[in-house]
């Protein structure tokens, strides 16, 4: 009897035994998942953007990116309808590979050739009435023929191509796709590890915290990104020999047709009011690299010539001219 009683205690220990062994191995696996969401969230490169000197964490390869973005953009451009109108189409095209150029001797001497040694710009005008342009990876610019009511001219042109070509240089695509990567697996290990320890259901409210989590922190950042890409803009239209002072014009006619407009150029971008003060204040360092595509005047009489008269401005250069020679 004793006997059988030790037995029954026995088999007891040992299902209390099992229920902890179990419970262990949920532990463990847990941390092991916990950890390899941490390596993979941390993994991949800091890099810095040119311009704003901005270090950032990369997790997706150069390829990886391209190739997505290449598979896209082929999509894309096959259902899109390229613009009939030939002077338009040649005018983007002109005014996208001068600013490619300029910015691509300056990433050389700058140390940054290696960022864009997979690109292949391309410049296209395509028939949509949205005042909207946007960039793929790579360099794949794509400009609606409904934005150049609002840019008017070649130089305004370039504010919007320059912009563009910067969230391309500054690799904010990758940026956001590293995000949204950690983001999914922050997502999928809340959700598994809640779902695994305290039963069905759980986890999805732990997923949508979790995303919504992200979410605001990629918003913040995507408006990071724009403010970014309109001063990197800024800089390579003044690199490219265009006139940065034409930008705060060409903002307020596209904040004044915002309402009509839900362009990708809006999209998360902080007040039309707070990005023209931006501009205004980025303006001198902006016009430091326009006046530097003009051979023959310097940054110093350039202040000279703002005060004095148009005819006085003529004389200055003039001499100026003929004494650099
Ligand atoms: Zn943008």
């Amino acid at each position: 009897m004793l006997k059988y009683q030790s037995s029954i205690r026995c088999r007891r220990l040992t299902k209390i035994e099992c229920k902890n062994k179990e419970k262990m191995k949920s532990l463990k696996k847990f941390a092991f998942v916990a950890m390899t969401a941490l390596a993979l969230a941390s993994c991949g490169t800091t890099q810095k953007v040119p311009l704003t000197g901005r270090t950032h964490r990369i997790s997706v390869s150069d390829e990886q990116v391209l190739s997505l973005s290449n598979q896209e953009y082929t999509k894309y451009m096959a259902t899109a309808k390229k613009s009939t109108n030939a002077t338009n189409t040649a005018m983007v095209k002109r005014v996208g590979q001068k600013l490619a150029t300029a910015v691509e001797t300056y990433l050389k001497n700058n140390g940054f050739a290696n960022d864009v040694k997979n690109y292949s710009w391309e410049f296209n005008l395509v028939q949509d009435n949205s005042a909207n342009a946007f960039c793929m990876p790579g360099g794949k610019i794509v400009v609606y023929e409904g934005l150049l009511p609002y840019t008017q001219n070649e130089t305004c042109l370039a504010i919007v191509l320059g912009h563009e070509i910067a969230h391309a240089v500054a690799k904010h695509s990758a940026e956001q796709l590293t995000k949204q990567q950690n983001q999914q697996i922050g997502t999928n290990i809340l959700g598994g590890v809640l779902n695994q320890t305290v039963g069905n259901g759980v986890g999805d409210v732990a997923s949508a915290v979790a995303g919504q989590y992200f979410s605001f922190r990629n918003l913040k950042y995507s408006r990071d990104n724009e403010t970014e890409a309109d001063y990197m803009g800024l800089i390579f239209a003044a690199m490219a020999g265009y006139d940065p002072q034409q930008a705060i014009p060409f903002w307020q006619r596209m904040a004044n047709g915002s309402s009509t407009n839900k362009s990708d150029i809006f999209s998360d971008h902080p007040s039309d009011a707070k990005r023209i003060a931006a501009l205004q204040q980025e303006m001198p360092t902006a016009l430091k690299y326009y006046e530097a595509t003009k051979p023959k005047t310097t940054t110093s009489t350039a202040k000279k010539t703002t005060t004095t008269t148009k005819k006085t401005t003529t004389k200055k250069t003039t001499t100026k001219k003929n004494t650099r020679k």
